[in-house]
């Protein structure tokens, strides 16, 4: 069975979005994904299709309807559907690649995009709803975070990405940044390759990039050194 996304949103034309072009959207042709995008509207139950109001206990803003939200996931997803039940939230667990392979290697996922505000909390409580983040940014929608999401898990499908090598030694696959990369011509306005990476030599290419990817992790990001002590 191929992965499987329903996503609920207000703005269903958003999707496939980018998703629809390039290795994802040649994915999506053959059959490797689906994406089914779920008008939140259409769960609305008065006369003015409303899927919002305003915050209890006052504050600028909307906020999204439990009762309309949570009709939507029902609808999307019965009580069988193993997909787990995400919602895009900046307020979620940070998003990283170890948790985008869970995903990838999963049945797909139900995705919820919040708008205004935010959504009522009783839906995320009683849908067991789990808060993704992109990063500490706030966007006007979960919808581009939900694009992003999926981007990440659609390249490790089986079968998307041409090079099956490429994917596991990109950056935070093993706890660090990528290492730099060169390609010809040789040399550019006058800088050269660096010289190991054109003798040949295997094992002193490793180590030099080894090396690169720890020292560009120390500089940039010593979180993640932190995080994963180094084996060696
Ligand atoms: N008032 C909220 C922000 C709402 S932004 C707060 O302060 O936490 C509107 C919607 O955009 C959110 O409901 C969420 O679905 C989406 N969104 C915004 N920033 C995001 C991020 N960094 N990661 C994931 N989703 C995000």
């Amino acid at each position: 069975m191929s992965f499987h996304a329903s996503i609920i949103t207000l703005y269903p034309d958003m999707f496939p979005g980018h998703l629809g072009a390039s290795l994802a959207g040649r994915a999506l042709e053959r059959g490797d994904w689906s994406c089914d995008p779920v008008q939140l509207r259409d769960f609305a139950t008065d006369k003015h299709s409303n899927v919002d109001d305003t915050p209890a206990g006052g504050g600028a803003g909307m906020v999204l309807r439990a009762d309309v939200l949570g009709a939507a996931i029902d609808a999307t997803s019965p009580p069988q559907d193993t997909r787990p039940r995400l919602l895009m939230s900046p307020r979620g667990k940070p998003l990283t690649q170890a948790r985008v392979r869970q995903l990838a290697d999963g049945p797909g996922a139900v995705i919820v995009c919040g708008r205004f505000e935010g959504v009522d909390q009783r839906v995320i409580d009683s849908r067991n709803l789990e808060e993704v983040s992109i990063g500490d940014y706030i966007l006007s929608g979960g919808e581009p975070a939900a694009l992003i999401l999926l981007d990440a898990i659609i390249r490790l499908l089986p079968g998307v990405m041409g090079n099956a090598e490429s994917g596991t030694h990109e950056s935070f696959e093993d706890g660090l940044l990528e290492h730099p990369h060169f390609t010809r011509p040789a040399e550019v306005e006058g800088v050269a390759i660096p010289d190991v990476l054109r003798g040949g030599n295997h094992k002193a290419i490793n180590a030099w990039r080894r090396e690169q990817a720890e020292r560009l992790t120390a500089e940039r990001r010593p979180d993640l050194l932190r995080a994963k002590p180094l084996d060696k």
